[in-house]
């Protein structure tokens, strides 16, 4: 039995996109996923859509519709902004799935049961086709994007706290133009769309607690919390009517261990997942992608380059992690209405992970050799490195950084047009990468961005 070089396990956006973006690099991946089963209403970014404009991603674009207006009541402050796009996930992915086989992909549906790594190299992976037939397929490598559902084999890096999203659809409500609304409240926060056919669904965002306080009846919980928003039940209206049955997913920000390594990588949700508050899952399962790709390339093509490309990997997954859980906190942290309730205290006193939490008060600048992307692989590079940017920063505009630096370490009395000169860009664009360090050398303001609000 041949092995396959490329095995992508899931059927989500991070297998889908991860398979294309492989693609234009001369890998054809495999890809062995399940549909997602349980249909869910999520909003996503116009970063999102301009990702599947970049993978031309015909069959999900022309599901998306228009973009949805966005309304939230958060600490006292209501404010209308940009808009997101409301889909159904189950009828999304499917749709970016077309997409990866239209261009080329080769997917086989069906539910991995095993995956094995065998002594001699390489994978053994067990799986069942829709008709309940038995697989055994090996590949050299394999990428998890399993999402949640991926096995974990160790324990996490970092798992601060687990909520529960209660989800209820009405009928009969007042016809409205598009609109997403996102509000905190006494037990949580809550988030919903209302479109023109007079139907909403609206997810509710409690502690498990509350959840087990009320005997695990979503019902009672989902009413109870309904009774207390104040800008939603203005949109559902007097005369909505509940629909369907009632569902309830876990929300549990994590940092998986055992990430990557040469010939196993973790992407998506099988790598980190966000509070949807502060980071829009589908959007870090699209980059994800796009960074996994170039390190996949140079995994297989550039192996003497490996170590560079799987740190870049574990550096990146640290980094946005603990950056979408800062935003997090300080999002919690703006809302005081209800400082002593349950959900109130549990959420803002959370402990963050490194390296957020090493903090934003010593501003020290250094140059470091990192792994950027570079003609679809990963290479070395000097990059500047500080507290807020601890990934690195390599360009300003044209300016290399690493060599803007550089030049000014070994000669400081060197003036803008020299630099100008040896950089090749003009002197306006020296003095703007000369005030970005400069900036980079203050410690950064703290502040929380709105809720929900698209990266
Ligand atoms: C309550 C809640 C609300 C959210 N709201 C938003 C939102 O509004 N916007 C947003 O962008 N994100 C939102 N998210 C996050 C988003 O759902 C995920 O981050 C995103 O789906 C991750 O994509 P993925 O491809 O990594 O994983 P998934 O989408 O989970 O895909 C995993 C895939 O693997 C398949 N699979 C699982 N097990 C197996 C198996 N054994 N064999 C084969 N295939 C398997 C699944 O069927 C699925 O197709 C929300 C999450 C939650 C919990």
């Amino acid at each position: 039995m041949s092995s396959i070089p490329v095995l992508i396990l899931g059927a989500g956006p991070a297998a889908s996109l991860l398979s294309m973006a492989l693609q234009p690099l001369g890998i054809s991946p495999v890809v062995i996923g399940r549909h997602r089963r349980r249909p869910a209403v999520e909003g996503l970014s116009q970063r999102v859509v301009d990702a599947l404009v970049g993978f031309e991603c015909r069959h999900a674009l022309e599901m998306l519709g228009p973009r949805w207006h966005r309304v939230s009541r958060w600490a006292g402050s209501e404010s209308a902004m940009n808009g997101e796009f409301v889909v159904e996930r189950s009828q999304f992915d499917r749709s970016l799935m077309q997409d990866a086989i239209a261009h080329g992909v080769s997917f086989h549906e069906g539910t991995v049961s095993r995956v094995k790594r065998v002594s001699d190299g390489g994978f053994e992976v067990i799986w069942q086709d829709a008709f309940g037939n038995h697989h055994l397929t090996q590949a050299a490598m394999v990428v998890e994007c399993r999402g949640q559902a991926a096995p974990k084999e160790a324990p996490d890096i970092h798992a601060p706290y687990a909520l529960v999203a209660i989800t209820r659809t009405f009928s009969n409500v007042p016809v409205h133009d598009r609109v997403t609304l996102t509000e905190s409240f006494e037990h949580g926060w809550a988030w919903g769309g209302v479109d023109p056919t007079g139907m909403a669904s609206l997810q509710v965002v409690v502690t498990q607690e509350m959840l087990a306080e009320h005997d695990n009846d979503l019902s009672a919980v989902h009413s109870r919390c309904v009774g207390a928003l104040t800008l939603i039940p203005d949109y559902l209206g007097t005369a909505c009517e509940p629909t369907g049955h009632l569902s309830a997913r876990a929300i549990r920000p994590v940092l998986r261990a055992a990430r990557f390594s040469r010939d196993q990588l973790h992407v998506g949700d099988a790598c980190y997942t966000n509070d949807p508050l502060s980071g829009h899952g589908v959007f870090e399962a699209a980059s994800g992608a796009l960074a996994a790709a170039p390190a996949i390339n140079t995994l297989i093509h550039h192996p003497r380059d490996a170590d560079t490309a799987v740190a870049y990997l574990e550096d990146r997954s640290r980094a946005i992690f603990a950056s979408r859980m800062q935003a997090a906190r300080d999002l919690y942290r703006l809302e005081t209405t209800w400082r002593d309730a349950p959900f109130w205290r549990q959420m803002q006193a959370f402990e963050l992970s490194a390296p957020a939490a090493a903090g934003r008060s010593a501003p020290a600048v250094t140059l470091e050799e990192r792994g950027v992307v570079e003609s679809g692989r990963i290479v070395k590079r000097p990059v500047l490195v500080s507290p807020e940017y601890p990934r690195g920063v390599r360009f300003s505009g044209q300016v290399d950084l690493g060599q803007l630096v550089s030049l000014k370490q070994r000669h400081p009395d060197i003036s803008r047009e020299a630099l100008s000169r040896a950089l090749s860009v003009s002197p306006d664009d020296v003095a703007m990468a000369c005030a970005f360090v400069r900036t980079m050398q203050q410690p950064a303001a703290a502040g929380a961005e709105s809720p929900r609000a698209h990266h």
